[in-house]
């Protein structure tokens, strides 16, 4: 049986404005593209870091961006944030709100950002995607209970639970509640038994795979800075936890990729490595 995917892959969060910053991203996309990646989701973590994933987005066949807030934003968006939140999520690449969330983890310099601010983020982001019919990238870091409780209250909210590291409990929690659980390179990791079941337990068409490039780079990748080619190891680890065969994997978490983002076909021509840039 093959090991490798072969094609078909989706990245669906990676930061391609942080790779961009640490001048990584054009040898990035041309990895991504022979390792068989057609699409990539890149994930705004604010107003500015979200307009330039539009750019790239505008810029690269098979890119699309999100419009994001992420927990780690030291306040809460403004009014006039929020507008230009807004603005940007009319953009026709624009697939989704986030990342938002919440994060419990704490260590000194990771970031010291109280949760009633982050649960400010998280509340206004949430009404922008129902008011925008988008799914909404979840970030949850040791905040399970009060994600899910965030949702509960706000009908309509769908999505992703991006670097999904519940057990498989709270991946049914989070699928009932109609969100995909979207696995990275944490499930790759040796002591990640109950991410590992949860990747077991999730139904066929709830699961999708991806990076958090540049962090968190999948075992056997584990100490470089992390690409979107790599998301071929995370979609090769899912293939041997589910008992399926790679390509398989690939086509599966791929279809459920284009369903949760509205993604178009790929044969249509959008996606990576289709002819040049676009200017
Ligand atoms: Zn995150
Ligand atoms: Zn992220």
């Amino acid at each position: 049986m093959a090991t490798e995917p072969g094609g078909g892959l989706v990245d669906t969060h990676c930061h391609l404005v942080l790779l961009e910053d640490r001048g990584l991203l054009e040898e990035a996309l041309e990895a991504a593209a022979a390792a068989g990646v057609e699409q990539i989701v890149s994930i705004g973590l604010d107003v500015e870091d979200s307009d330039r994933n539009r750019v790239l987005a505008e810029r690269h066949p098979g890119i699309f961006f999100t419009v994001g807030w992420h927990p780690h934003q030291k306040t809460a968006p403004d009014p006039a944030q929020m507008r230009d939140l807004d603005a940007l999520l009319r953009h026709p690449r624009a697939v989704a709100v986030g990342e938002v969330g919440l994060d419990r983890y704490w260590r000194p310099g990771y970031h010291e950002v109280p949760l009633e601010v982050q649960r400010r983020s998280l509340a206004a982001l949430l009404e922008l995607a129902v008011s925008h019919g988008k799914p909404v990238v979840i970030h949850d870091r040791e905040a399970h209970d009060e994600v899910l409780a965030e949702i509960d209250v706000r009908p309509g909210v769908r999505g992703v639970m991006h670097c999904f590291s519940g057990d498989a409990a709270h991946a049914r929690a989070s699928v009932a509640r109609g969100f995909a659980c979207s696995f990275a390179g944490t499930v790759t990791f040796p002591r990640s038994e109950a991410i590992q079941a949860a990747a077991r337990a999730v139904p066929d068409d709830a699961w999708v795979v991806e990076t958090d490039a540049p962090f968190l780079a999948p075992v056997p990748h584990r100490g470089r800075p992390n690409q979107p080619a790599y998301v071929a190891a995370t979609t090769a680890a899912l293939a041997r936890l589910r008992q399926i065969g790679v390509a398989d994997a690939a086509r599966q978490s791929s279809a459920n990729a284009r369903r949760w983002f509205g993604l178009p076909a790929p044969r249509g021509g959008d996606r990576l490595g289709n002819g040049a840039a676009r200017r």
